[in-house]
């Protein structure tokens, strides 16, 4: 399937902007939040041993979202920070000694930024732990540059290097998303690039060479994970009432990831 056969952009993004709507007009304080999950990961969403915070709602709509059921933030539960931090102050032992720390996940996270800032205020003011925070970018704009110092970390999910396919697969322009990612590495904070690497929407070669010129023009990324598309959240989409586009696309092949990060490490990058 070529990606200008498949149907663009993705046809509900209706919910995704009473999403932004309703977060513009709940997320001024930010001392209470809607938290949809919490996991504890080792090797995932950063170094170390990590506590993962899953905040609902995500003003995006990715055709291949594994987790759609955090696309809502009215389906999380209400958490305040100081709750959030009773919790995360319970692993803060292995933490350090795993030298992991708390991420901030979805969703998109920055849906809700004040409650996201006031959370990594406390965790490098009170425990003084590292800080991850896993984004799109789209609203990296909320967060001011005092508040990127408590972020050790961003995860960037970079879906597509090229406009019009961002916005195919997300519903949602790049230019945010380009525009953080200079801001951070301006500002000196560190990165880890992620590209889902999907047959027939993001793995055209030229699409890649695209992402990968934006990494290689940032001077604070660490390194690029290609991630395989896979069809793991493929029955999750049932609850969304939504369609679910990509359930004839099968994950790629290895020889094909590889020929990705090939493409990412001709520019110097550290691929995994
Ligand atoms: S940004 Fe993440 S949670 Fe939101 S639709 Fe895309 S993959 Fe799903």
């Amino acid at each position: 399937m070529s990606p200008e056969s498949l149907p663009a952009p993705a046809p509900f993004m209706g919910h995704a902007d009473a999403e932004l709507d309703a977060s513009e007009r709940t997320g001024t304080a930010g001392a209470t939040g809607s938290v949809h999950s919490w996991d504890l990961v080792t090797a995932q969403d950063g170094p170390g041993t990590r506590m993962t915070l899953f905040l609902a709602g995500c003003g995006l709509r990715c055709q291949y979202c594994h987790n759609p059921e955090t696309w809502r933030m009215r389906d999380g539960i209400p958490r305040s920070v100081e709750q959030v931090m009773d919790r995360v102050a319970r692993y803060t032992t292995v933490m350090d000694v795993t030298g992991g720390g708390l991420t901030i996940s979805g969703g998109e996270p920055l849906l809700q930024a004040r409650f996201v800032a006031n959370i990594f205020r406390h965790a490098k003011a009170d425990l003084g732990i590292h800080t991850a925070l896993d984004t799109s970018g789209l609203l990296g704009a909320r967060l001011s540059d005092d508040e990127l110092q408590d972020i050790d970390l961003t995860l960037l999910d970079i879906k597509s290097g090229l406009p019009e396919t961002y916005r195919r697969v997300t519903g949602r322009p790049l230019q945010p998303t380009l525009d953080f990612a200079r801001r951070l590495s301006d500002r000196g904070r560190t990165m880890w690039v992620r590209f889902v690497l999907v047959p027939g929407l993001t793995d055209a070669p030229d699409n890649i060479a695209a992402v990968a010129d934006v990494v290689a023009g940032l001077q604070t990324v660490e390194r690029v994970e290609v991630l395989p598309f896979h069809q793991l959240g493929r029955t999750k989409w049932a609850a969304t009432g939504e369609t679910y586009l990509l359930g004839g696309v099968k994950p790629p092949k290895a020889e094909e990831a590889e020929a990705a990060r090939v493409i990412f490490r001709e520019r110097g990058l550290a691929v995994y």
